[in-house]
């Protein structure tokens, strides 16, 4: 393992060690064996909800470890930088967070304390449509006030982990887009219980280059009683967006350990293989990839530490959320075709574990958001450019 001179507290270096000690005992052919399956890591997840690794974002007074991004941001770059892959149960971390900001007293009784335990699994987060895509105010899906509940009638796409779920965040209109003001307005958030609504939700799993449990979700009919919906009847985009900033930190520390899986095993491979007599790590067009790419990984972490601290000190953090994922996965890209150049042919090998991880490690630059928005988010809003589109 490549060093990373991490400032850290005693606190965050013991979560480092012992998230890293529970990642050994889920070795890469842990991970490729799933990946060949399409299957869900059940193991790996109900041993990181045991140790409580999943609720350190939960308040102490609901059941959590009080944490802060800093520490959830370690977590969960420990685990790619295993190997691993913590698109399997990052949602159940930062979803919660949309109760904990925006939900009132009773929400928070009834569902933080068993999401921290893992009772309940809050996995799924609908946001995206077919149609609507990156423009999440023209999404489609209807939720209609009848007496005490909403009915909802639509589809998202892309919904990971609803089937590993009980819970799902979601993002419905309650006011149609021509009769609102502003295209933001007229969005409601709420949680709906899954299981409970079984039987007028239909789950189709999407057939994904990467194994990541994603779906497409159907609703006919589906209720939520009106207790479940968070803060206020159309204001559920504003929510949706403070809770976007958790998740862009996250998925950048994901990504970094992604970046530092690629360099770490790139170093090993590049010390060992020996070609025309001389370890390949000697040639300067295998080793500048590598180097160059690791200098980047490490900026992009400290953005991310940037936006952890930021977020943690309650600071708005939209900008360097947004930009720690764009360095983060363009940083890490970079490291993952150093990784694949390294290897030559045997980056091509399953067993080698590198085509995987570079699979995996493309979907930041898309998800959550795709790197164009970012930029033009930042040409628009830190710069004071014009509107693009
Ligand atoms: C494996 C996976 C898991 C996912 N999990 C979830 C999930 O759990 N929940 C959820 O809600 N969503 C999820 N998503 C959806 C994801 O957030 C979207 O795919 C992403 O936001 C992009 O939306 P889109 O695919 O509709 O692309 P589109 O919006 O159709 O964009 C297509 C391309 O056009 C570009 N583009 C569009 N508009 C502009 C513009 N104005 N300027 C410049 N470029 C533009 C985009 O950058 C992109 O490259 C997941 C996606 C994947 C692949």
């Amino acid at each position: 393992m490549v060093n990373t001179y991490e400032v850290e507290s005693s606190e965050q270096e013991m979560i480092r060690k012992s998230v890293r000690s529970l990642c050994e005992r889920f070795p890469e052919d842990y991970w490729r064996e799933l990946d060949e399956r399409d299957a869900y890591p059940t193991a790996f997840v109900q041993a990181l909800t045991e140790e409580g690794w999943l609720s350190v974002l939960i308040p102490e007074e609901y059941g959590g470890a009080g944490l802060g991004m800093k520490e959830a941001g370690i977590i969960l770059e420990e685990i790619n930088r295993s190997g691993g892959n913590s698109g399997a149960c990052h949602a159940q971390m930062y979803t919660m967070g949309a109760v904990l900001r925006h939900g009132n007293e009773e929400q928070k009784q009834r569902f933080l304390p068993k999401i921290a335990s893992g009772e309940l699994r809050l996995q799924a987060f609908g946001i995206t449509e077919p149609t609507a895509g990156s423009d999440t105010t023209s999404i489609e899906t209807f939720a209609e006030k009848k007496g005490d509940k909403y009915v909802v009638n639509g589809q998202k796409i892309w919904t990971s982990r609803a089937e590993h779920s009980d819970l799902m965040l979601l993002l419905a209109r309650t006011t149609p887009r021509d009769q609102v003001k502003k295209k933001t307005d007229g969005l409601s958030l709420f949680l709906l219980d899954m299981k409970d609504q079984a039987d007028r939700i239909d789950i189709r799993p999407i057939d994904a280059m990467i194994n990541h449990a994603t779906t497409e979700v159907f609703f006919d009919n589906a209720e939520i009683p009106v207790e479940n919906l968070i803060g206020e009847e159309g204001k559920g985009f504003r929510y949706v967006l403070s809770g976007m900033n958790a998740e862009r930190i996250l998925i950048a520390s994901e990504s970094v350990g992604d970046g530092l899986y690629f360099v770490d095993r790139s170093v090993q491979y590049a010390n060992e293989r020996v070609v025309f007599n001389r370890q390949i790590g000697q040639n300067q067009g295998v080793q500048f990839p590598i180097s160059k790419a690791y200098m980047d990984i490490q900026a992009a972490k400290l953005m991310r530490d940037n936006a952890a601290e930021m977020f943690d000190a309650g600071i708005n953090c939209g900008a360097e959320a947004n930009m720690a994922k764009y360095l983060a996965s363009e940083a890490t890209w970079r490291a993952a075709n150093a990784a694949m150049d390294t290897y030559g042919g045997y980056g091509f090998a399953k067993e080698y574990n590198i085509e995987r991880k570079f699979r995996e490690a493309r979907l930041f630059i898309v998800a959550p958001i795709s790197n164009n928005l970012v930029v033009s988010f930042v040409g628009q809003h830190v710069l004071g450019l014009p509107r693009s589109y």
